[in-house]
This record gives C-alpha cells, structure tokens and sequence, in this order.
C-alpha cells in the first residue's frame, strides 16, 4: 500500500516541488491550493505522468469548514493519511509595525498558524496510534524569519512562523507516544512569486550578498529536506528544525 500525502499550498512554489519530490518516491497525494486552479492542474498532471494517485483540492485552509472539507475528501478518495506537510502560507506588503492594522494582522496569523493548528488536529485523527491509526509524520514551514524577526518588511509574518515553531516543538512530544513525528523547516529567500505577494518581486537579487552562500535557494531544495524529515530515514528526529536560508 502506498503512503498518502497532504501538501498544503502545493499549486505552487515549495509546496508544488515538495508534492512532485515525494510523488517520485511513491506517496499518492492530495494538491490543496486556495484559487489557481491552473496551477494547480499543472502540478495534478505532473504526478499524474509520475504513475502515482493524486487528487487536487481547493480549499481555503484558514477556514474550518473547508479544512474538515479537505480531509473527508482524502479519505474517500484516497484512503488513510501517512503524512502532512503544512505549507500553504501568505506574506502581505511590505510594511513597519506602525502601518499594521487589526485586519491585516488577524489575516496573516488566521492563514499562518489557525490553519496549521486545524490541518494537524485533523491528521492525528487519522494517523494517531490512539485513534487506530498507524502513525504518521507531519512537517511545518516555518521561515528563517521567525529568527530573523522580518524588520522593516513583516514582522507579523516573521511572528507567525515563530508560532508555528511553538507548534512544532509542543505538538511533537504531545503526540510522540502516539506514533507521529512532527519537525519543522525554516527556508529563507527562496525563489518563488511570494516575494511579489510583499511587494518586491526581485529582493533576493537585493538581499543575496548577505547570504553566505550568496544566492538564493530552489523549492526543490526545500522539498528534499520535506521529505527526508518525512522518511524513515529521520525515524529518531521529532521537534527539530532544519535550516534553509544559505547560512544566514
Ligand atoms: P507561494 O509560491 O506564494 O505559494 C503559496 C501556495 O499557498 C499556493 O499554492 C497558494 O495557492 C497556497 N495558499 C495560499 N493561501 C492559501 C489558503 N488560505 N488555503 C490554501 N492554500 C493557500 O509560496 P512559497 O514561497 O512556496 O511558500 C510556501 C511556504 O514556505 C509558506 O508557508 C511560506 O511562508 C514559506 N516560506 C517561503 C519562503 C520563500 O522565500 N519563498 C521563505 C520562508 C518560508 P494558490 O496558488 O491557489 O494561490
């Protein structure tokens, strides 16, 4: 039996390359994306070229219903979840503390960390040992901006990692003994259209002579770090994080 995989936010970016990583190692998979229905078809048909099962779902994360939704759909559709990247994520326009308002901050940490919360209390009820499942892992994305502290660009989405980090360290020993590993990945300046989303499309180019490894990084390198937190290749490693910001 194949294991099944949730990538949330995998129409694109990092979620769409960690989907095709882990659908080339034999997952079947379930795409979630908000709204590009065209993207995600492209992601959809890739693993579908690939040989593997793969249904995709539009359902806003941030939104209860809609998460219930998502996971009622991937257990008739594809049967038992095995594991969980929590991916999908949003960064607003650039903007100091000063300029931030009540609704843009309940915008970003509701799709940052309640959706993350949600997406994890509906797959322990499918992987906890207590729940009859068989176990399961779930990784997190978080940002190098929750140690970073995103300065003059996003504080409230640099506070919003540093939330899901609090996730991923708690969650992982509430549901040790319950066999569930839950570990975290911190990118950083990775070349995807969500630096448009704050506003500069191009800041890697301005930002990458401060990396140390002086670019920026691929999703396809965050992805093999996804799966390999995934695989039984990482079997003693719960609450950690991997780094992938070039040494920054
Ligand atoms: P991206 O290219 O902007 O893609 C975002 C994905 O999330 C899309 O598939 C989008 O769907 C989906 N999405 C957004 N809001 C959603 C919602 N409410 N419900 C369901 N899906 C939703 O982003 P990315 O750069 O790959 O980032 C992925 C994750 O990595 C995020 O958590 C981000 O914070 C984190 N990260 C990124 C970087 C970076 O440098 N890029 C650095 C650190 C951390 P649609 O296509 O339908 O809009």
């Amino acid at each position: 039996m194949s294991k099944i995989a949730l990538i949330t936010g995998a129409s694109r970016g990092i979620g769409a390359a960690t989907a095709i990583n882990l659908a080339a190692k034999g997952y079947d998979i379930c795409i979630n994306y908000k709204s590009n229905d065209v993207a995600a078809n492209k992601v959809l048909y890739e693993i579908q070229q690939l040989g593997r099962k793969c249904i995709a779902v539009k359902a806003d994360i941030s939104d209860e219903d809609d998460v219930v939704r998502l996971f009622k759909i991937i257990d008739e559709k594809l049967g038992r979840l095995s594991v969980l990247v929590n991916n999908a994520g949003i960064l607003l326009p650039q903007s100091r503390v000063e300029d931030l308002t009540a609704e843009r901050i309940n915008t970003i940490l509701t799709t940052n960390i309640t959706s993350y919360f949600l997406c994890c209390r509906e797959a322990i009820k499918r992987m906890s040992t207590k729940h009859a499942g068989k176990g399961g892992a779930i990784v997190n994305v978080s940002s190098a901006a929750a140690r970073l502290g995103g300065a003059n660009e996003y504080i409230d989405y640099a506070a919003s990692k540093g939330a899901i980090d609090t996730l991923t360290t708690g969650l992982s020993i509430e549901v040790a003994n319950q066999g569930i590993r839950v570990n975290g990945v911190r990118p950083g300046f990775i070349e995807t259209s969500m630096h448009a989303d704050g506003g500069e499309p191009d800041r890697i180019n301005r930002v990458k002579s401060s990396i140390p490894l002086g670019r920026g990084g691929q999703p396809a390198e965050v992805a093999s770090a996804i799966a390999y937190l995934l695989s039984d290749e990482a079997s003693y490693i719960t609450g950690s994080f991997l780094e992938l910001a070039g040494g920054k």
